[in-house]
């Protein structure tokens, strides 16, 4: 056929021609694999990556947190003020699948290691201040493959309340003063209950002119009068993008807006709901790299009723629990805090023991949830494992060990894990809120249809009906588990998807339509 294809056989989409092909650059406080704490540094690891394979010129800008020896110094140093400070920035690089990935070295990031939103509230409102100017001027000093980007069909995407300023530098530093003028910026909201609140003297770190700070300055009943900087960057930006549309509904509303929800209101015509991808490369059980030792194996579709249960053996031996095939094997991933609804699974651990079931928490995250996890384990060490760390390899294993997933989350804007779960063979069983809601469609036995299980309150005896009910499909109707698994597994998942209606976004940005 005269299909293109690249070497993984996929078939690529047609190259973009002329005027639709654009310069992206997206902004992010973390980006896997150089640095990661969540979903965010998933996305911003894989989405422009799909967006280059469209035939687009892509570039995430990054702050460097260590030392990486495949980074090339451009040579590019830049000096920024941060308040009463000038701070000295490097530009470092490298190109990867298609994008080019640009780091910024300065004192402020250095050495920060994994603990990325550490330090006080002031002093991450000042790394991300310098973060936001670097970021806002690579097109124009930052050469990749020896050109720069300049602002030709440029379209900026921030992420989060950390790079909210990015569109307000634009604005006030650019567009204000003529220039810029056809450069669109996108701010994309992972997670709303992180705003970048603080005092509205802190007007004062962000270096804008005094008529700009009536866009942080808010009020609600929980702060008062305070500065948002989210806020300011959701006015600024010409266009807003959420990651579900479950989370675009929710954010609408009191609850699920936490305070930002009128200024969401007024702004939602430019707002827009996209499900994340998943990185098909990274996770995928036909090549995961953490499935290739330690009895671990690589399965597909094909070979699923032999390579998952190697997996489960694999992740029992490891984790020291009875190696035994024919028990449910139940895992959670994620961030220890009461958003992933840990503590619902705690309520319903003496009900979980009671059943013939091993279960295996990996997380991180608030100390008194670790203690929790170690706690569990202790208790009841023939049936539960509480693995207190952040690791990507036990994360893989896990996902692919199991048989089934639990996130209970209160709030969940996209969640990945259960989208990895799913292309693992493995049966989530999720709170039906944000991105669980529009992803994960439940089983329904009637018609065979559906990918899980889901409740519909953050409450433990949901979770422990639904998770029943789960377990009765996995003992008793062997057939049905089958085809959950397989629906799962053959769903497209890719970030193709996405990258396309992010397309639709940036369109019409620049059209303003
Ligand atoms: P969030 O961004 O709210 O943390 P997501 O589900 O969107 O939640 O993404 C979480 C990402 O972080 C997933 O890739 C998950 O595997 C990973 N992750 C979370 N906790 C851990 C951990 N303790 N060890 C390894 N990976 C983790």
């Amino acid at each position: 056929s005269d299909v293109p294809s690249n070497d993984d056989g996929d078939v690529e989409p047609p190259p973009l021609a002329g005027p639709n092909v654009m310069n992206i650059i997206l902004v992010a406080a973390e980006c896997a694999p150089w640095s990661k704490t969540g979903g965010l540094g998933d996305v911003a690891g894989a989405l422009p990556k799909a967006l280059a394979q469209r035939g687009h010129r892509v570039m995430v800008v990054v702050p460097l947190y260590g030392d990486h020896d495949e980074l090339q110094d451009t040579g590019v140093r830049r000096r920024y003020k941060v308040g009463w400070e000038d701070v000295d920035v490097q530009y470092l690089q490298t190109y990867i699948d298609g994008v080019d990935f640009v780091f910024i070295r300065c004192h402020m990031f250095n050495n920060l290691g994994n603990n990325i939103y550490g330090g006080n509230r002031e002093d991450i409102l000042r790394r991300m201040v310098l973060f936001c100017k670097a970021a806002v001027e690579v097109p124009w000093y930052v050469p990749c493959g020896g050109v720069c980007y300049g602002d030709g069909n440029l379209v900026f995407i921030a992420n989060d309340w950390h790079t909210a300023l990015l569109p307000v530098y634009l604005k006030a530093y650019y567009r204000d003063n003529g220039l810029m003028q056809y450069t669109r910026s996108v701010l994309v909201i992972h997670n709303i209950a992180h705003q970048g609140r603080g005092p509205v003297d802190d007007f004062s770190h962000v270096d804008l002119p005094p008529h700009y700070l009536d866009l942080f300055r808010l009020y609600d009943p929980v702060g008062g009068e305070h500065f948002n900087i989210f806020a300011a960057g959701l006015k600024t930006a010409d266009r807003v993008v959420t990651v579900s549309h479950g989370y675009a509904w929710e954010l609408k509303t009191s609850e699920g807006g936490w305070g930002l929800h009128n200024i969401i209101n007024e702004n939602d015509w430019k707002l827009r709901g996209i499900v994340n991808g998943i990185d098909t490369k990274d996770w995928n059980p036909e090549v995961d790299l953490h499935l290739t030792s330690d009895g671990y194996t690589n399965y597909s579709l094909s070979t699923l009723d032999t390579g998952k249960p190697q997996c489960k053996a694999a992740l029992q031996k490891e984790l020291g629990l009875p190696v035994r095939d024919d028990v449910p094997l139940i895992g959670f991933i994620g961030r220890l805090d009461v958003q992933k609804g840990v503590d619902l699974i705690a309520e319903s651990v003496p009900w979980i023991v009671d059943q013939d079931v091993q279960l295996v928490m990996l997380g991180t995250g608030r100390p008194d949830l670790e203690q929790m996890l170690r706690e569990m384990e202790n208790r009841y060490p023939e049936k539960i494992r509480g693995w207190v760390g952040f690791s990507v390899k036990m994360a893989h294993r896990i996902t692919a060990g199991v048989d089934i997933l639990l996130m209970p989350s209160r709030f969940e804007p996209c969640g990945l894990n259960q989208l990895y779960a799913m292309s693992y063979g493995t049966v989530p069983v999720v709170h039906a809120v944000g991105g669980l809601r529009d992803t994960v469609q439940a089983f329904d036995p009637y018609n065979e249809s559906g990918v899980g299980w889901t409740f519909n309150r953050a409450e433990a005896g949901q979770l422990i009906r639904a998770l029943g009910n789960c377990l009765l499909t996995y003992r008793e109707y062997k057939q049905s588990w089958k085809g959950i698994q397989q629906r799962g597994m053959t769903q497209d998942l890719s970030w193709n998807n996405a990258a396309q209606n992010y397309e639709e976004v940036f369109v019409a940005a620049k059209f303003q339509w």
